[in-house]
């Protein structure tokens, strides 16, 4: 089944019992057993849950995988997936992070005993010098959050590979849309559901996707265990917005494209971060491994101030200044105050994150009234 099809039908079948055709929000926190032990496959919703079966049957097939499982966040999802550790375990992870990743990993997991080295994934190599007994991931997310690298993800399957690691791709950006890590040898896709997937800006989710029963296995332990579930009404929400991702992500690829060839030649603007560009470093792999661009774009303006970069950040009429991506409206979002705030300031100015740079998450309105908004806001 192709991609649209599937966006729409996998998962989702007539409820059993009325027939209909979307799935109910079950809103129920239990469910009745005939004798103790003996219920209909449903026995405490942190566990398990109709409307997030559902979901979690859609996701798998859009990222063509056997498993899902659906977390409270995206962060929720990460966090479950480093409970697969142990203290002393060492995990390589991309130095181009979403900051709140990076946080997880050195607030919190640093803290269990858990080593984490930040490496330049560009090239999958980089890795290789950092790999030791005691390493047991390679945590990489591509496109990058906020300057667009990409990673090799068959390059870097095949290191993990040999050495017997467990890949874990955050394709939050890609979307399943655009790429579909798990068919190019990662083990585990981490979404941060509340983007692209979700597409409307009112759910905050995550999911993690894999074809491995071992593993799946473990993180439905941490899932209940832990319980980072997410509601029935969300899991709605989600399977509601995943009806239109192919058709949102056609028109986010498209308007991205245009407004980075705009943006390209625009005076004011140094540098502009998009993986479509054939003078990318990292063109020719994300051409192999994408199916297109998608709409995630980040400029370096010229004036390199502060205050000029948050006058721009504030005269736009159409993007919206908020955190977050991958929703239906435009929005723009300055890396190094919102999103990446928590990186020490050495730390993001060192993979070029810096003062003057804004991310635009290029929505699904009109062209021309996005290129509109950014003549204004630049001029
Ligand atoms: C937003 C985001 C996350 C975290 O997801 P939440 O749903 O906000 O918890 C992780 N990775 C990337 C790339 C993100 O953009």
């Amino acid at each position: 089944m192709k991609f649209g099809t599937k966006a729409i039908h996998a998962g989702v079948k007539p409820d059993p019992a009325t027939g209909a055709i979307m799935t109910p929000i079950y809103q129920t926190s239990t469910y009745v057993q005939e004798t103790p032990g003996v219920h209909k496959g449903f026995g405490y919703a942190r566990g398990k849950n109709p409307t997030r079966e559902a979901l979690q049957g859609s996701i798998a097939a859009l990222e063509n995988g056997k498993h899902c499982i659906c977390f409270s966040s995206g962060v929720a999802a990460t966090d479950a997936v480093l409970k697969l550790l142990s203290p002393g375990d060492e995990v390589i992870a991309g130095e181009n992070l979403y900051g709140g990743s990076y946080r997880l990993f050195t607030g919190i997991f640093e803290k269990f005993g858990i080593k984490f080295h930040f490496v330049n994934l560009d090239e999958a190599s980089n890795c290789e010098k950092f790999i030791n007994a005691n390493t047991k991931m390679i945590w990489a997310e591509t496109p990058t959050n906020p300057t667009m690298q990409i990673a090799d993800i068959v390059a870097l399957s095949s290191i993990s590979k040999k050495h017997k690691l467990i890949l874990v791709a955050d394709n939050t950006f890609a979307s399943p849309y655009l790429q579909n890590p798990l068919d190019l040898g990662a083990d585990i896709v981490m979404h941060s559901v509340t983007k692209y997937i979700s597409g409307h800006s009112d759910v905050v989710m995550g999911a993690l996707v894999t074809n491995n029963d071992e593993l799946h296995e473990k993180l439905y332990f941490i899932l209940n265990t832990s319980g980072a579930n997410p509601g029935p009404m969300d899991s709605f929400l989600v399977l509601r917005g995943i009806k239109t991702l192919h058709l949102r992500m056609e028109r986010h690829c498209f308007n991205g494209r245009k407004v980075a060839e705009f943006l390209k030649t625009h005076p004011k603007i140094e540098k502009v971060f998009w993986p479509g560009f054939q003078d990318h470093p990292n063109h020719e792999i994300a051409k192999q491994q994408m199916r297109d661009y998608g709409g995630m774009i980040s400029i370096v303006l010229k004036d390199q101030t502060i205050e000029n970069t948050f006058k721009v950040a504030g005269s736009f009429k159409l993007f919206a200044l908020a955190e977050s991506l991958g929703g239906v409206e435009s929005l723009v979002n300055h890396p190094a105050t919102m999103t990446h705030g928590s990186v020490p300031k050495e730390t993001r100015e060192k993979v070029g994150v810096v003062d003057n740079l804004l991310r635009l998450s290029v929505g699904v309105e009109e062209i021309e009234d996005i290129i509109e908004d950014l003549k204004q806001a630049l001029a």
